[in-house]
């Protein structure tokens, strides 16, 4: 199948280089890229794509340009969007992202999307009244948890060792909520009402320090959950001044209210629940993770199948708290963009194979 301009996922492979660890263990690359065609070809096994891109340098700012900048664009028109990236533990997602603390954190795709964002408000404040939200919160075992929570960021010790764990006193659990015109809202957490890019940034990073708190306390759990950053962009375009002697200005001269939300997702890695371990409690967590994985990859699929769209097959949303969030900006009018993320090493072929099928599947 050719990539389709208007098919509404599109989905791009991020090929990282070969790391520090993986060239100590004298891995061989074993991903070839053909060249001037966004193909790319494991062992026997060949997979085209919308685009592909290489570790050269400027591939985070390609990416951006082609696949995330129209999402942004779209924001300003009144379009849901949603970044998803998938692939194995240690694959790139949250370098790709820029959901890292440390890594990526300035050539990610979220921060790119911040400083766009934010020069063209500058260019459109005078016709345009703006209003900016943030969340960011993780799914982990089916549970959603909020890393923008004060009571989180103002007591990082008493977190310690148990993040995921706590529940505030008197705090209601976040639930997905939605609304008679089927629009998804998360009823408790926090939503950050933002000005400047400088505040964005610090949303940013400070949950994804509450992530990567939770991370070395328990077990790298950020590679078993799911972190969504969303931008929620309000947008009110003032009225003309009222013509002389018109009482009635023409509808496009009136005050036009546009809303629109931007997920930006890092996955949890998507290895199989055998590769987790043995025990029953991991074996558990693997087996949710892969409930979101897995209800995604249904939906997609669902969504990008043009037969089954127009036959009005049920999209199972509904199978996951991940797709039940995401579910006002998948599909319908929204833009979805899918970034399979891979390594070259030949240790992690059969793991880069899975992610190739896996995306292969949402085209
Ligand atoms: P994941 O989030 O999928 O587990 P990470 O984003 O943490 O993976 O990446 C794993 C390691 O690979 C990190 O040390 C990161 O800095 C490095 N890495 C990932 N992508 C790239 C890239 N495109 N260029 C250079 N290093 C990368
Ligand atoms: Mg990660």
């Amino acid at each position: 199948m050719e990539a389709g301009e208007d098919c509404c996922v599109k989905v791009a492979v991020h090929i990282r280089p070969l790391i520090g660890d993986e060239k100590l263990q004298g891995c061989k690359d074993c991903v070839t890229v053909v060249p001037g065609k966004p193909q790319v070809q494991i062992g026997t096994h060949s997979f085209t794509f919308d685009h592909v891109y290489g570790s050269t340098g400027s591939a985070s700012s390609a990416m951006f340009e082609e696949c995330i900048a129209p999402l942004v664009d779209g924001l300003f028109q009144g379009y849901n969007a949603t970044v998803l990236a998938y692939g194995q533990t240690g694959s790139g997602k949250t370098y790709t992202m820029g959901t890292g603390f440390k890594d990526g954190f300035q050539t990610g795709l979220i921060p790119q999307v911040m400083n766009v964002l934010f020069s063209k408000i500058e260019t459109m404040k005078h016709q345009t009244e703006f209003q900016l939200h943030v969340s960011f919160i993780e799914i982990l075992k089916e549970e959603v948890r909020d890393l923008l929570d004060p009571t989180f960021l103002s007591k990082p010790e008493a977190i310690n060792g148990h993040v995921g764990k706590v529940t505030v006193p008197g705090k209601p659990p976040i639930q997905i909520r939605e609304s008679s015109n089927g629009v998804i809202t998360l009823a408790g957490s926090t939503e950050v009402s933002v000005s400047t890019l400088k505040e964005m940034a610090a949303c940013l990073e400070q949950g994804s320090l509450s992530r990567a708190t939770g991370s070395t306390n328990m077990n790298n759990q950020s590679s078993r959950s799911h972190a969504i950053f969303t931008i929620t962009l309000e947008q009110m375009r003032k009225a003309n001044p009222a013509f002389p002697g018109d009482s009635n200005p023409p509808e496009s001269m009136s005050d036009e209210y546009l809303c629109a939300k931007l997920h930006l997702v890092d996955l949890a890695g998507s290895e199989r629940a055998k590769r987790t371990g043995s025990d029953g409690l991991r074996f558990k967590e693997g087996v949710h993770i892969n409930k979101g994985l897995l209800a995604l990859g249904n939906v997609i699929s669902a969504l990008g199948d043009e037969k089954k769209r127009r036959e009005g097959v049920h999209v199972p949303y509904r199978d996951s708290k991940l797709t039940r969030l995401l579910q006002d900006s998948l599909g319908g009018n929204s833009r979805t963009v899918m970034i399979a993320c891979i390594s070259p090493a030949d240790i992690n072929a059969e793991e880069t194979l899975n992610t190739l099928k896996y995306a292969n599947r949402a085209r």
